[in-house]
């Protein structure tokens, strides 16, 4: 596959311009590159980090003709973009990322299909689309199972768990979308992560593995030591994907561990990811330089060297409440406050990196609670 290499002065556009469009955006700068963001929101975080700001639906076809036209490369923050308009975009413009992966990966059922080809260790999923074959799930996984909606989910949106048929009045409303996949619901010993970067020459680096502890589903957690017992596990998992869907650039396969230390691949983001931001601050290079050096078609570093053991908190809209008013007198926290400007609960607002895993964050934060 050809490839441009970028020139300094050359513009990245990002559709989407939430936390991970700025943090691209800056990663972006901080190499001479210029930035222009499309997003729905005028106020969005990465509009004032950008040089051009096209204001417009992300699936507005002549907002990303414009975006296209005033760019030297395409990349998105986002999975949930309109494969249609992406594929119009990539005939026209430079988008190394492609749109198959997109169209793939926004679509749950067609995402766990292409793992199961790919002979990943997908958690067991059947499709359905009618309550018949709800009950035909629940014979062939067992209770409880996970019915989630193909399209659209994110921090567990979109998804129930059926402990019994006494739940399956409830699969009314997600089955109105349908289809759906059921899936086996695991018996959770830990999450984890991988991140990994991909150019378009077909070299690849892995950040390390990534511990990740949920609350109501959002990510609240990610702890990195550098030695997870998974990780090569991880890696041989990542590199069967890896033959089946192509990537380029920064992307995070998510993966649940149950109880008998059984590995399954849960689900894949082709973009940055919440549980690689430690890396800006703990690695040698975060998951946004990479991303970026891969976007503008430079050489990938050799290996990402983690530079320190760090613990990541999210800071939702109610943690902000809670802690704001004594970050100031914690340098060694590193506090990310992206500029939304409605802070909402459960809404990510922020984030903290603390490159010491026995530092004091949780403590003061429950005691704040
Ligand atoms: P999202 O797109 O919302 O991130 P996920 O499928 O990753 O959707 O689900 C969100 C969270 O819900 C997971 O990180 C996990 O904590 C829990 N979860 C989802 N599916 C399962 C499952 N099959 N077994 C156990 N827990 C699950
Ligand atoms: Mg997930």
């Amino acid at each position: 596959m050809t490839y441009t290499k970028l020139k300094l002065g050359s513009t990245i556009g990002i559709i989407g311009g939430g936390q991970l469009g700025k943090m691209m955006a800056q990663s972006a700068q901080a190499r001479g590159f210029k930035v222009a963001v499309l997003d729905p929101d005028d106020t969005c975080p990465a509009r004032y980090v950008s040089h051009h700001f096209i204001h417009a639906p992300y699936n507005d076809a002549q907002a990303l003709l414009e975006l296209g036209q005033l760019s030297d490369v395409i990349t998105y923050e986002f999975e949930n973009i309109s494969g249609e308009e992406l594929k119009n975009i990539t005939s026209q413009f430079n988008v190394p990322q492609g749109a198959d992966t997109v169209v793939t990966l926004q679509n749950r059922l067609a995402e766990k299909t292409a793992l199961k080809e790919a002979g990943a260790a997908v958690v067991p999923f059947v499709s359905v689309t009618n309550e018949a074959e709800l009950k035909g799930a629940a014979d062939i996984l067992g209770f409880p199972f996970m019915l989630k909606t193909t399209f659209g989910g994110y921090d567990g949106k979109g998804q129930i768990v059926i402990e019994s048929e006494a739940d399956f009045k409830e699969a009314d409303e997600l089955l109105a979308i349908r289809p759906c996949v059921a899936e086996k619901r695991i018996n959770l010993k830990s999450e984890i992560s991988i991140t990994a970067t991909a150019a378009p020459d077909g070299k690849v680096v892995f950040f390390p593995v990534q511990e990740n502890e949920h609350r109501n589903q959002i990510l609240y957690k990610t702890t990195v030591t550098g030695e997870h017992p998974h990780q090569s596990q991880a890696i041989e998992e990542v590199k069967k994907i890896m033959q089946a869907i192509y990537f380029v650039g920064t992307f995070t396969v998510e993966f649940f561990i149950d109880q008998d230390d059984t590995l399954y691949v849960n689900e894949i983001a082709p973009r940055p990811h919440n549980s690689g931001h430690y890396s800006i601050e703990a690695c040698d290079y975060s998951q946004f330089d990479t991303h970026i050096l891969a976007v503008a078609g430079w050489q990938l570093p050799e290996q990402i060297t983690l530079l320190k053991p760090a613990v990541m908190f999210n800071l939702l809209g109610q943690d902000l409440n809670t802690m704001e008013d004594i970050f100031s007198d914690h340098a060694d926290w590193h506090v990310h406050v992206y500029g939304k400007e409605v802070r909402k609960e459960n809404r990510k607002m922020g984030h903290v990196t603390i490159l010491d895993l026995n530092n004091d964050y949780e403590a003061i934060y429950k005691e704040r609670m």
